[in-house]
């Protein structure tokens, strides 16, 4: 028998009325011969909400009591999406992360998957019953409750498809599919038929909220192909694959926007061998996630150290490195917060060159300032005013013809 395993983000699950129709479609999919594990995130909104409510408890809530707190999200979401498939005669059942085998590493918030034991799910499944996995979550093997960073639900669906060895991987979302821009900042964005891992890596580390980033590494690294599609039509969506060929031909694939980023600036640091290292592993320390690093050439010995990180590390970043810039000898550290990375991706762009002027001189026209640049093989990524983010997203989605790319056939009909 076919093994799907459909992952539904929290707007499908945002109300009973979707959950509902979420457990129309997983009992059609198995009543059409198909065994189904179903990953289901938080409802929309809660999250956010417990995270909020943490917050207002404690200023600086520990984290493993945070992950005990936000794994309750999915416990909800899925007990209630077994309830409505039980409702409709269906036989569902509903597991925590623990208890579908999900091992993990100890980092409370931000874990990483170890390893997995679907035994349980395999033995429920061999009962016939539709398996439904609370998302986000796992245990460490300390047998404590871990998370597994914010859009984690997506990696927990594609973890479990390459350890069941599944037939198809489903991410059901809110939009149908991977579009070149964020619809919701370039109105006429297209669904991309297809997207190698690569590409949806870059936008998604990018900002592409649309796939957790270390969901699509994981894809990668153990070949899983996934289908990005909607929950609300029964189109066809975006496959996620291996690059081929013919995929180079499209220069730019895809332009993704990174809207809360901060900047911090180290001046006057010595350039000697060494340094970098002490002031970056302070901050690996504290597990912050470091994006862009541009270090000036030095002029009279020195040189100023500029990297990007979220904003929301942005206090914890600056208290962990004043100490360290008086212990290194630098001049001092400048932070500012409201800026935006905007990234154009796409394979083509190992075999097409002159991406990176047409990008500056389209956002220069556009009288966009541009504060930081890195490029990678496939990626040309550039920091700006976060104010000028959407403007910038348009101009270079027109810029690279993403608009004229032909979409994807996809006859909308009403959810299942
Ligand atoms: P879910 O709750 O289903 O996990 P998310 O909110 O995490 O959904 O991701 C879906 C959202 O990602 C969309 O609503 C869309 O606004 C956003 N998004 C950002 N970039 C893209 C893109 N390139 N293609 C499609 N959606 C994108
Ligand atoms: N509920 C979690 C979040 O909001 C995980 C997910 O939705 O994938 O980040
Ligand atoms: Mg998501």
């Amino acid at each position: 028998m076919r093994l799907i395993v459909q992952k539904y983000g929290g707007t499908s699950v945002g109300s009973p009325e979707r959950i509902r129709a979420v457990a129309r479609r997983l009992v059609k999919t198995q009543r059409e011969g198909c065994s189904l594990v179903a990953v289901i995130s938080a409802m929309a909104g809660v999250t956010d909400d417990l995270i909020k409510l943490a917050h207002e408890i404690s200023p600086e809530p520990t984290r493993r009591e945070l992950d005990i707190l936000l794994a309750t999200g999915e416990h909800a979401a899925s007990a209630l999406t077994a309830m409505a498939v039980n409702a409709l005669g269906a036989k569902a059942i509903s597991l925590t992360g623990a208890e579908a085998g999900i091992l993990t590493d100890p980092v409370h918030t931000k874990a990483r998957i170890a390893n997995i034991s679907p035994k349980q799910i395999q033995e429920l499944l061999a009962e016939d019953y539709i398996v439904i996995v609370a998302g986000f979550q796992g245990q460490s093997a300390e047998g404590e409750t871990t998370t597994l960073g914010r859009g984690g639900s997506d990696l927990t669906a594609i973890a479990l498809a390459g350890a069941l060895n599944a037939d198809a991987c489903q991410i059901f979302t809110d939009v149908e599919g991977v579009f070149t821009c964020d619809p919701r900042v370039v109105s006429d964005a297209k669904k991309m038929s297809e997207v190698a891992y690569d590409e949806l890596l870059e936008m998604a580390s990018a900002g592409a909220k649309v796939m957790q980033s270390r969901a699509v590494e994981f894809a990668k690294k153990f070949g899983v192909e996934f289908e990005v599609r909607s929950s609300l039509r029964t189109t066809i969506g975006t496959i996620a694959k291996e690059a081929t060929p013919s995929m180079e031909d499209v220069v730019i694939r895809g332009i993704s926007l990174d809207r809360h980023q901060a900047k911090l600036t180290i001046a006057g640091v010595r350039d000697e061998p060494g340094v970098a290292g002490r002031i970056f592993s302070n901050i690996a320390a504290a597990h912050i996630i470091v994006d862009m690093i541009v270090q000036n050439a030095s002029i009279g010995g020195t040189t100023d150290i500029s990297f990007t990180i979220h904003e929301d590390e942005l206090e914890d970043a600056r208290k962990i490195l004043m100490p360290v810039v008086s212990e290194v000898g630098a001049k001092r550290l400048n932070t500012a917060s409201g800026v935006a990375k905007l990234s154009v991706v796409g394979i083509g762009m190992r075999s097409h060159s002159g991406v990176a002027a047409r990008l500056f001189k389209c956002l220069g026209k556009g009288g966009i300032n541009i504060q930081l640049v890195s490029t990678s093989e496939i990626k040309i990524a550039v920091v700006i005013n976060e104010d000028d983010a959407e403007r910038a997203a348009q101009l270079t989605h027109e810029e690279f013809g993403l608009t004229t790319l032909k979409p994807a056939p996809s006859p909308a009909q009403p959810p299942g």
